[in-house]
């Protein structure tokens, strides 16, 4: 009899897993409580692989072999719960893919910085002519690649949900960018429970693979030093130090590996800003480590166009620069477009709030911001914590109304920044909708 996968959720990831499963002759059925996308519903129906949306038949998933549950799904859902009670085993689909698949894998994650180390990297081995593949939160499912279009090298972008789920898979290179609260709720709003979850992208890892990881982050060297890794270490931090192998000294981007050591001028790097002098170490030691020619890493980490909503650039309008950071969903990521930023600043911020805890930011915004926009449907929290520390505080309920607010009192020379410490629910469908909207409202002026 054929062993049965029933996967939970037919998004990107878990249509992959049902087509690479139903490829490796299992039994397939896929069940959504929600509706499934329509170009999903055609992936799945011309393959004749059964499906459902908006339920789940106990009947059909209680009798399965193995669960692949997508990233998006919670424990606490009520089916998830039944599954567990039966105790069939639960996996996601990058554990699922990694089965099949003796390509070089290599995993970044973190709390802010892995959609732009995971592209970055991507960009430096295409470049290079390496058959790479990027899979993950980003471009199509590893499973689906690995069924239909595999290649010698992944790039993968991995939230703590996915890793969740991950028991043997083993990343060759493991990136480790930093980790600071989120997704709490989550966790049983354990910090430590989330802590768990990141570091699982260092399992099965032996002393032949490398854990890339930022030096000064002080819950990940707590971790390390509790936790031992057999991989071999990689740290990198801003200024040269003992064991760090990616830094910067006299305006000198620097890598050592045993492959050798890289430099360039720090000046080319295309990403500005502490964080992505963070993200282009890790990305290079990543290089290095594959033994990419060295004037094929400087090219591309000075040509990388940088990836929509994270401190793009969109116009200079009357002397004044406009800089949507649309995906700056936490407060930890604002504080870094502020650092990054060398001009004063009229900040436009607000939004769903998640806990936010705006002391992180004080400082900063004293010193540089001398107007806030508020944005978004309940500004209160917003006014409690900033009134009387910033010269000009205005409320806007559109975007066009806070591009036209901060079109007003910002003066040449300024930059005026989107970069929203909060989720964008309350008024945009998402925080790509928010970035388009901030764009198109700029063009406008
Ligand atoms: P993620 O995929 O982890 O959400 P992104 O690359 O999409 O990360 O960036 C999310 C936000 O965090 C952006 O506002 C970006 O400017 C900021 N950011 C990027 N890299 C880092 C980093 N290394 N540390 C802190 N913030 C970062």
């Amino acid at each position: 009899m054929k062993q049965k996968i029933v996967i939970l959720g037919a998004g990107e990831s878990g249509t992959g897993a049902a087509i690479l499963a139903q490829k490796k002759g299992f039994e397939v059925f896929v069940s959504d409580k929600g509706f499934i996308k329509p170009r999903y519903k055609e992936s799945l129906t011309q393959r004749g692989i059964r499906w459902e949306e908006g339920q789940h038949t106990e009947s059909e998933i209680l009798t399965a072999h193995e669960i692949v549950k997508s990233p998006g799904i919670p424990d606490k859902a009520p089916i998830i719960q039944k599954v567990k009670e039966k105790g069939i085993p639960i996996i996601s689909e990058i554990e699922l893919a990694g089965r099949y698949s003796n390509a070089k894998m290599i995993c970044i994650t973190g709390s802010n910085g892995k959609t732009t180390t995971t592209m970055l990297t991507h960009h430096i081995l295409k470049q290079a002519g390496i058959d790479v593949g990027l899979a993950g939160n980003v471009g199509n499912s590893l499973a689906l690649q690995v069924a239909e279009d595999p290649h010698d090298v992944y790039v993968i972008e991995l939230s703590s949900f996915q890793l969740d789920n991950m028991y043997d898979f083993k990343a060759d290179i493991a990136i480790l960018l930093n980790i600071t609260p989120d997704h709490l709720d989550r966790y049983d709003y354990e910090m430590q429970n989330y802590v768990n979850a990141k570091f699982r992208i260092l399992q099965n890892q032996t002393k032949a693979d490398a854990f890339i990881f930022w030096n000064d982050d002080p819950i990940v060297a707590r971790e390390i030093a509790k936790r031992n890794p057999q991989a071999t270490l990689y740290p990198f931090a801003e200024v040269e130090a003992p064991g760090v192998k990616g830094y910067t000294k006299d305006k000198k981007f620097i890598i050592e590996t045993p492959n050798g050591i890289f430099s360039m001028d720090q000046d080319s790097l295309a990403l500005s800003g502490t964080h992505n002098l963070y993200n282009s170490l890790a990305a290079a030691i990543t290089a290095k480590l594959l033994d990419i020619k060295d004037e094929n890493i400087r090219a591309s980490l000075s040509d990388f166009a940088g990836v929509e909503h994270r401190l793009e650039r969109v116009l200079r309008v009357r002397g004044v620069e406009y800089v949507n950071d649309s995906k700056a969903t936490n407060v930890n990521s604002c504080w870094y477009a502020l650092q990054s930023v060398n001009t004063p600043i009229v900040l436009i911020l607000g939004g769903t709030d998640k806990g936010n805890d705006y002391s992180e930011i004080e400082a900063l915004v004293k010193q540089k911001v001398h107007a806030l926009i508020f944005l978004g449907k309940d500004n209160r929290k917003l006014h409690a914590f900033f009134d009387g520390k910033v010269a000009t505080i205005a409320d806007a309920s559109s975007m066009k109304e806070a591009v036209d607010k901060a079109y007003h009192v910002a003066e040449r020379g300024d930059t005026v920044l989107l970069s929203p410490c909060c989720a964008s629910f309350d008024l945009f469908k998402s925080y790509e909708d928010r970035g388009e909207q901030f764009k198109a409202c700029v063009r406008d002026l």
